[in-house]
Protein backbone atom coordinates (compact mmCIF):
# COMPACT_ATOMS: atom_id res chain seq x y z
CA UNK A 1 0.00 0.00 0.00
CA UNK A 2 1.20 3.71 -0.62
CA UNK A 3 2.72 5.21 2.13
CA UNK A 4 2.68 9.05 3.51
CA UNK A 5 6.58 9.29 5.64
CA UNK A 6 7.15 11.48 8.04
CA UNK A 7 10.36 12.01 9.34
CA UNK A 8 12.18 13.10 12.48
CA UNK A 9 9.67 15.79 13.61
CA UNK A 10 11.54 17.34 16.27
CA UNK A 11 9.34 17.72 19.51
CA UNK A 12 10.37 18.82 23.06
CA UNK A 13 8.23 16.74 25.73
CA UNK A 14 8.82 15.83 29.38
CA UNK A 15 8.50 11.77 28.93
CA UNK A 16 10.34 9.34 31.13
CA UNK A 17 11.07 7.35 33.75
CA UNK A 18 13.02 9.68 35.77
CA UNK A 19 11.72 12.56 37.69
CA UNK A 20 14.63 14.76 35.99
CA UNK A 21 13.32 13.73 32.54
CA UNK A 22 9.47 14.64 33.94
CA UNK A 23 10.96 18.18 35.10
CA UNK A 24 13.22 19.36 32.65
CA UNK A 25 12.43 17.25 29.56
CA UNK A 26 14.64 16.53 26.15
CA UNK A 27 13.64 16.33 22.38
CA UNK A 28 12.24 13.55 20.68
CA UNK A 29 12.10 12.77 17.13
CA UNK A 30 9.46 10.88 15.58
CA UNK A 31 9.36 8.88 12.13
CA UNK A 32 5.95 7.75 10.74
CA UNK A 33 4.78 6.07 8.07
CA UNK A 34 0.81 6.46 7.11
CA UNK A 35 -0.50 3.62 5.02
CA UNK A 36 -3.28 5.03 3.02
CA UNK A 37 -4.13 4.46 -0.77
CA UNK A 38 -3.09 7.54 -2.57
CA UNK A 39 -4.43 6.95 -6.11
CA UNK A 40 -7.30 8.98 -6.02
CA UNK A 41 -5.76 12.30 -4.26
CA UNK A 42 -3.01 11.41 -6.86
CA UNK A 43 -5.40 11.43 -10.04
CA UNK A 44 -7.80 14.44 -8.82
CA UNK A 45 -4.45 16.73 -7.39
CA UNK A 46 -7.26 16.66 -4.33
CA UNK A 47 -5.75 17.14 -0.63
CA UNK A 48 -9.30 15.96 0.90
CA UNK A 49 -9.18 12.52 -1.01
CA UNK A 50 -5.67 12.21 1.05
CA UNK A 51 -4.34 12.87 4.36
CA UNK A 52 -2.86 16.01 5.50
CA UNK A 53 0.51 15.39 7.14
CA UNK A 54 0.89 19.53 8.46
CA UNK A 55 -2.14 18.22 10.46
CA UNK A 56 -0.73 14.54 11.60
CA UNK A 57 2.09 16.38 12.63
CA UNK A 58 0.15 18.71 14.67
CA UNK A 59 -1.41 15.79 16.15
CA UNK A 60 1.57 13.91 16.72
CA UNK A 61 2.69 16.83 18.77
CA UNK A 62 -0.47 17.78 20.63
CA UNK A 63 -0.12 13.70 22.19
CA UNK A 64 3.56 14.20 22.83
CA UNK A 65 2.96 17.54 24.66
CA UNK A 66 -0.21 17.18 26.24
CA UNK A 67 1.09 14.13 28.21
CA UNK A 68 3.43 13.00 30.42
CA UNK A 69 4.62 9.42 29.86
CA UNK A 70 6.72 7.13 31.54
CA UNK A 71 7.69 4.85 28.78
CA UNK A 72 8.37 5.91 24.73
CA UNK A 73 6.27 2.80 24.00
CA UNK A 74 3.26 4.82 25.59
CA UNK A 75 3.87 7.61 23.90
CA UNK A 76 4.52 5.53 20.59
CA UNK A 77 1.22 3.60 21.36
CA UNK A 78 -1.30 6.78 22.00
CA UNK A 79 -0.01 8.58 18.95
CA UNK A 80 -0.95 5.81 16.71
CA UNK A 81 -4.23 5.55 18.09
CA UNK A 82 -4.73 9.28 17.83
CA UNK A 83 -3.98 8.60 13.98
CA UNK A 84 -5.90 5.62 13.30
CA UNK A 85 -8.90 7.55 15.33
CA UNK A 86 -8.76 10.38 13.88
CA UNK A 87 -7.61 9.53 9.73
CA UNK A 88 -10.16 7.02 7.91
CA UNK A 89 -8.31 6.82 5.43
CA UNK A 90 -5.43 5.35 7.16
CA UNK A 91 -5.24 1.86 7.53
CA UNK A 92 -2.22 1.56 9.61
CA UNK A 93 0.68 2.88 10.67
CA UNK A 94 4.26 3.06 11.61
CA UNK A 95 5.47 5.29 15.07
CA UNK A 96 8.91 5.12 15.65
CA UNK A 97 9.68 7.67 18.63
CA UNK A 98 13.37 8.40 19.15
CA UNK A 99 14.95 9.76 22.61
CA UNK A 100 18.64 10.43 21.30
CA UNK A 101 19.28 12.18 25.31
CA UNK A 102 17.95 8.92 27.12
CA UNK A 103 19.46 8.83 30.20
CA UNK A 104 22.40 6.32 29.83
CA UNK A 105 25.95 6.89 30.56
CA UNK A 106 27.68 6.01 27.98
CA UNK A 107 28.37 6.88 24.25
CA UNK A 108 25.20 5.64 21.89
CA UNK A 109 23.61 7.37 18.97
CA UNK A 110 19.79 7.50 19.83
CA UNK A 111 17.64 4.63 21.32
CA UNK A 112 13.92 4.12 19.79
CA UNK A 113 10.57 2.02 20.06
CA UNK A 114 9.15 1.71 16.82
CA UNK A 115 5.61 0.18 16.21
CA UNK A 116 2.89 -1.02 13.76
CA UNK A 117 -0.55 -0.82 14.45
CA UNK A 118 -3.76 -0.98 11.82
CA UNK A 119 -7.62 -1.73 11.72
CA UNK A 120 -7.95 -5.32 11.74
CA UNK A 121 -11.68 -7.38 10.61
CA UNK A 122 -12.63 -9.07 13.66
CA UNK A 123 -15.98 -11.38 14.30
CA UNK A 124 -17.01 -12.20 17.84
CA UNK A 125 -19.67 -14.28 18.73
CA UNK A 126 -22.31 -13.55 21.91
CA UNK A 127 -24.20 -16.22 23.83
CA UNK A 128 -25.77 -15.77 27.30
CA UNK A 129 -28.85 -18.25 29.04
CA UNK A 130 -28.47 -16.85 32.56
CA UNK A 131 -30.75 -13.77 33.99
CA UNK A 132 -31.61 -11.02 32.08
CA UNK A 133 -29.74 -12.43 28.55
CA UNK A 134 -30.96 -10.00 26.36
CA UNK A 135 -29.43 -7.40 28.84
CA UNK A 136 -26.04 -9.02 29.28
CA UNK A 137 -25.91 -9.27 25.47
CA UNK A 138 -27.14 -5.41 24.77
CA UNK A 139 -24.85 -4.08 27.67
CA UNK A 140 -21.21 -6.01 26.30
CA UNK A 141 -22.37 -4.77 22.38
CA UNK A 142 -22.43 -1.17 24.05
CA UNK A 143 -19.40 -1.64 25.65
CA UNK A 144 -17.77 -2.39 22.23
CA UNK A 145 -19.15 -0.11 20.68
CA UNK A 146 -17.53 2.44 23.23
CA UNK A 147 -14.36 1.08 22.72
CA UNK A 148 -11.22 3.57 21.23
CA UNK A 149 -9.86 0.80 19.74
CA UNK A 150 -12.61 -0.70 18.23
CA UNK A 151 -14.85 0.96 15.43
CA UNK A 152 -17.53 0.07 12.75
CA UNK A 153 -19.78 -2.28 14.90
CA UNK A 154 -22.75 -3.95 13.46
CA UNK A 155 -24.36 -6.77 15.45
CA UNK A 156 -26.74 -9.65 14.09
CA UNK A 157 -30.28 -10.25 15.45
CA UNK A 158 -30.18 -12.57 18.26
CA UNK A 159 -31.88 -16.06 17.98
CA UNK A 160 -32.72 -17.98 20.64
CA UNK A 161 -30.86 -21.80 20.70
CA UNK A 162 -31.10 -24.80 22.50
CA UNK A 163 -28.05 -25.28 24.92
CA UNK A 164 -25.31 -27.14 23.32
CA UNK A 165 -22.80 -29.96 25.18
CA UNK A 166 -24.47 -29.78 28.51
CA UNK A 167 -27.91 -29.53 27.92
CA UNK A 168 -30.08 -29.54 31.36
CA UNK A 169 -29.84 -25.83 31.36
CA UNK A 170 -32.04 -22.87 29.76
CA UNK A 171 -32.26 -21.79 26.19
CA UNK A 172 -29.79 -19.18 24.64
CA UNK A 173 -29.77 -16.14 23.57
CA UNK A 174 -27.04 -15.85 20.43
CA UNK A 175 -25.44 -13.05 18.35
CA UNK A 176 -22.41 -12.19 16.99
CA UNK A 177 -21.00 -9.06 16.38
CA UNK A 178 -18.59 -7.74 13.03
CA UNK A 179 -15.85 -5.04 13.74
CA UNK A 180 -12.73 -3.35 12.93
CA UNK A 181 -10.32 -3.30 15.48
CA UNK A 182 -6.49 -1.99 16.41
CA UNK A 183 -6.10 -4.31 19.23
CA UNK A 184 -4.03 -7.83 18.89
CA UNK A 185 -5.94 -10.34 18.96
CA UNK A 186 -4.66 -11.18 22.49
CA UNK A 187 -5.53 -7.61 23.40
CA UNK A 188 -8.97 -8.15 21.98
CA UNK A 189 -9.36 -11.63 23.51
CA UNK A 190 -8.46 -9.70 27.01
CA UNK A 191 -11.06 -7.09 26.33
CA UNK A 192 -13.45 -9.51 25.83
CA UNK A 193 -13.11 -11.03 28.80
CA UNK A 194 -12.99 -8.05 30.78
CA UNK A 195 -16.45 -7.86 28.89
CA UNK A 196 -17.63 -10.98 30.20
CA UNK A 197 -16.36 -10.09 33.86
CA UNK A 198 -18.31 -6.70 33.73
CA UNK A 199 -21.16 -9.11 33.41
CA UNK A 200 -21.15 -10.57 36.92
CA UNK A 201 -19.91 -14.00 34.76
CA UNK A 202 -20.51 -17.26 37.54
CA UNK A 203 -19.85 -20.64 35.16
CA UNK A 204 -19.16 -23.80 37.18
CA UNK A 205 -19.35 -26.33 34.74
CA UNK A 206 -17.78 -26.69 31.07
CA UNK A 207 -20.79 -25.44 28.47
CA UNK A 208 -22.91 -25.06 31.17
CA UNK A 209 -24.91 -21.76 32.35
CA UNK A 210 -23.04 -18.32 31.69
CA UNK A 211 -24.39 -15.06 31.90
CA UNK A 212 -22.13 -14.09 29.34
CA UNK A 213 -19.78 -15.91 26.84
CA UNK A 214 -18.09 -14.05 23.90
CA UNK A 215 -16.21 -16.13 21.37
CA UNK A 216 -13.48 -14.49 18.72
CA UNK A 217 -14.51 -16.42 15.45
CA UNK A 218 -12.20 -14.41 12.96
CA UNK A 219 -9.45 -12.49 13.05
CA UNK A 220 -8.61 -11.39 9.56
CA UNK A 221 -7.48 -14.26 7.68
CA UNK A 222 -5.26 -15.19 10.37
CA UNK A 223 -4.76 -19.09 12.01
CA UNK A 224 -3.69 -18.69 15.70
CA UNK A 225 -2.58 -21.96 17.70
CA UNK A 226 -1.75 -20.47 21.07
CA UNK A 227 -2.39 -22.09 24.62
CA UNK A 228 -4.74 -19.27 25.08
CA UNK A 229 -6.50 -18.64 22.17
CA UNK A 230 -7.25 -20.74 18.80
CA UNK A 231 -9.04 -18.47 15.97
CA UNK A 232 -10.88 -19.24 13.98
CA UNK A 233 -13.20 -20.73 16.90
CA UNK A 234 -12.18 -24.02 16.40
CA UNK A 235 -16.03 -25.32 17.02
CA UNK A 236 -17.31 -22.28 15.15
CA UNK A 237 -18.34 -24.79 12.09
CA UNK A 238 -20.22 -26.99 13.58
CA UNK A 239 -22.20 -24.15 15.29
CA UNK A 240 -25.84 -23.17 13.80
CA UNK A 241 -26.15 -20.82 16.65
CA UNK A 242 -22.60 -18.85 15.79
CA UNK A 243 -22.64 -19.54 11.86
CA UNK A 244 -26.33 -18.05 11.46
CA UNK A 245 -25.39 -14.71 12.82
CA UNK A 246 -22.28 -14.05 11.42
CA UNK A 247 -23.78 -15.34 8.05
CA UNK A 248 -26.31 -12.52 8.18
CA UNK A 249 -23.33 -9.96 9.01
CA UNK A 250 -20.17 -11.08 6.76
CA UNK A 251 -21.71 -13.80 4.05
CA UNK A 252 -18.79 -14.05 2.18
CA UNK A 253 -16.24 -14.04 4.97
CA UNK A 254 -14.09 -17.14 4.21
CA UNK A 255 -12.83 -19.53 6.84
CA UNK A 256 -8.86 -19.67 6.40
CA UNK A 257 -8.14 -23.22 7.39
CA UNK A 258 -11.99 -24.68 5.49
CA UNK A 259 -11.11 -22.21 2.69
CA UNK A 260 -15.33 -22.08 2.22
CA UNK A 261 -17.46 -18.91 3.31
CA UNK A 262 -19.36 -18.88 6.38
CA UNK A 263 -22.75 -19.36 4.06
CA UNK A 264 -21.02 -22.81 2.52
CA UNK A 265 -20.29 -23.64 6.37
CA UNK A 266 -23.70 -23.13 7.55
CA UNK A 267 -25.02 -24.91 4.51
CA UNK A 268 -22.53 -28.08 5.29
CA UNK A 269 -23.75 -28.32 8.58
CA UNK A 270 -27.48 -28.56 7.72
CA UNK A 271 -27.07 -31.05 5.37
CA UNK A 272 -25.29 -32.77 8.10
P1 LIG B 1 -15.20 -20.40 26.93
O1 LIG B 1 -15.70 -19.45 27.94
O2 LIG B 1 -15.74 -21.78 27.09
O3 LIG B 1 -15.38 -19.86 25.55
O4 LIG B 1 -13.64 -20.54 27.18
C1 LIG B 1 -12.84 -19.43 27.47
C2 LIG B 1 -11.37 -19.82 27.36
O5 LIG B 1 -11.09 -20.26 26.05
C3 LIG B 1 -10.48 -18.67 27.68
O6 LIG B 1 -9.61 -19.05 28.70
C4 LIG B 1 -9.70 -18.40 26.39
O7 LIG B 1 -8.34 -18.17 26.66
C5 LIG B 1 -9.87 -19.68 25.60
N1 LIG B 1 -10.00 -19.44 24.15
C6 LIG B 1 -9.29 -20.07 23.19
N2 LIG B 1 -9.64 -19.66 21.97
C7 LIG B 1 -10.64 -18.73 22.13
C8 LIG B 1 -11.40 -17.94 21.23
N3 LIG B 1 -11.23 -18.02 19.90
N4 LIG B 1 -12.33 -17.09 21.75
C9 LIG B 1 -12.51 -17.01 23.09
N5 LIG B 1 -11.81 -17.74 23.99
C10 LIG B 1 -10.87 -18.59 23.53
Amino acid sequence: MDKIIIEDLKIFAHHGVFEHENINGQYFFLNAALYVETEKAGMRDDLSCSVDYGKVCELLGKVMTDNVFKLIETAAQTAAEAILREYSLVKAVDIEVRKPDAPIEMDFRSVSVKIHRGWHRAVIALGSNMGDSRGYIEKAVEQIVASPQIRNVRCSELIVTKPYGYTAQDDFLNGAVYCETMLSPHGLLEFMQSVENAADRKREIHWGPRTLDLDLIFYDQEIIADADLIVPHPDMHNRTFVLEPVVQLVPYYRHPILGMTVTQLLERLKKK
